[in-house]
């Protein structure tokens, strides 16, 4: 994204950009972004500073790490920023600063959803889906040996 300094005064402009998630090469792999990123970006002048609000918006495939399943996932963040009017050469160059905010909002945790059960650690059933009798096995176990483990 590029604004014209001169173009921009007191009063808010609007700007929107939209690209494909390769334009900002941001894929590692665990994270493959997906469609457009979608960016809208509020900018204004006051005085010598260039006031830059942006609001993002990317869709990710991910791999559940407690399932394995794959998933689709929207990630939606936003930055502001000011830049020093005299610092730019007419025209400033968000590309940068924008890459680093999306990289920076990487999902710490890649799960399908926050309260994914994942596999059973014994027989590796999707606990999503289906229920198994791992757990009441396990526990019996435990009990014939004297301690009782909560599981
Ligand atoms: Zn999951
Ligand atoms: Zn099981």
């Amino acid at each position: 994204m590029k604004i014209k300094v001169d173009q921009i005064k007191d009063k808010i402009v609007k700007i929107d950009e939209n690209n494909p998630a390769v334009y900002w090469d941001i894929d590692n792999v665990d994270i493959k972004f997906v469609d457009n990123i979608v960016i809208h970006c509020e900018v204004q002048r006051i005085y010598k500073e260039l006031l830059v609000q942006c609001d993002l918006t990317a869709y990710i495939d991910i791999v559940c790490s407690r399932c394995l399943n794959n998933a689709r996932k929207v990630m939606e963040f936003g930055f502001k920023k000011s830049y020093n009017v005299d610092t730019i050469n007419e025209v400033l160059d968000l590309y940068d600063d924008l890459r680093e905010e999306i990289l920076l909002n990487y999902p710490m945790k890649l799960l399908c959803k926050s309260d994914c059960k994942g596999l059973c650690s014994n027989c590796g059933i999707d606990l999503n889906l289906e229920k198994c009798g791992c757990s009441e096995i396990l526990k019996n176990i435990c009990l014939e040996g004297g301690t009782r483990l909560d599981i």
